[in-house]
């Protein structure tokens, strides 16, 4: 488990898959060769051989008020997603939440960076052949715009997502549409960090003067600290996504917040720290 804090609010990490290799469709650039030519991701990042390590989780955010997750991971024995060792999972999730965070009765606030299978698959559970909400007693935030958009679009399970995971909320009243760039509590607000999908968006925290940020997929991996232009299989206007990439790192580099990975494995965060030649590594 880890856990930060930050002035007053505490951040803790709930793992529910980790990986290795399998990059094709998170970063087909990133073959074992290219990989191994950078040393510092290893041993954390990558394999000696040059795969990938990626994981999967929530974060759950507690503030003085407020108890937070961001993002809910793929869930228990959800079927139709793109990647097959995403279906039919059974986990321990539910169990680590409850256990290292807190139960999911008392979770106030659902965030969702995107609408991607790997990012809301929690938000309901099986029970007695139905899905229901986990998270019974919280509002569940989503973009306005990223939320039309996945209904919309479908693709790469989303329309499977909806079907098992949305529409048992819609269902029982638990959705806010929300702006890009809500204001959720005093210490929390979501920053539109486009083009992995259309209304993709990171969250800020902010306590005692103390700054962090959840990166959501705008950053999938660390190896995106040299190359910044490697672009995700998923990414809805790559374009866009690497000038997001780009900005997003160069401010914090200069702000010095902590940057928190939705899919970084082992210690997960870090600071953007400059390697003189223009680009940037990971200081964890
Ligand atoms: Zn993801």
């Amino acid at each position: 488990m880890s856990t930060w804090t930050l002035g007053d609010i505490t951040i803790t990490k709930i793992t529910e898959l980790e990986s290795i290799g399998n990059t094709e469709l998170m970063l087909p650039q990133a073959t074992p060769e290219a990989v191994r030519r950078l040393p510092w991701l290893y041993p954390h990042f990558a394999t000696e051989q040059g795969l990938l390590r990626t994981s999967i989780h929530s974060f759950v955010v507690m503030t003085p008020t407020r108890r937070i997750i961001a993002d809910t991971g793929l869930g228990n024995g959800k079927q139709g997603r793109p990647v097959p060792a995403w279906n039919g999972l059974d986990g321990r999730y539910l169990h680590d939440l409850t256990e290292t965070a807190s139960p999911p009765e008392a979770i106030d606030i659902v965030l969702c960076t995107h609408l991607h299978v790997d990012h809301a698959g929690w938000d309901t559970r099986m029970v007695n052949g139905t899905w229901v909400p986990t998270f019974p007693n919280a509002r569940h935030l989503f973009a306005r715009t990223e939320f039309a958009h996945a209904q919309e679009a479908g693709g790469q399970g989303t329309s499977e997502l909806f079907a098992d995971s949305v529409s048992p909320l819609i269902e029982a009243g638990l959705i806010d549409l929300v702006a890009t760039d809500e204001q959720i509590t005093p210490e929390v607000r979501l920053v539109p960090t486009l083009g992995h999908t259309p209304g993709h968006t990171s969250v800020l925290l902010e306590s005692r003067g103390e700054h962090a940020l959840i990166t959501g997929d705008f950053i999938h991996h660390p190896v995106q600290f040299t190359h910044p232009e490697w672009v995700s299989g998923g990414d809805h206007d790559p374009v866009q996504a690497v000038e997001t990439r780009r900005s997003m790192l160069d401010e914090l580099a200069r702000t010095r917040a902590l940057l928190i990975g939705t899919h970084f494995s082992g210690p997960t965060a870090g600071h953007v720290a400059p390697t003189g030649d223009g680009g940037y590594e990971l200081e964890s």
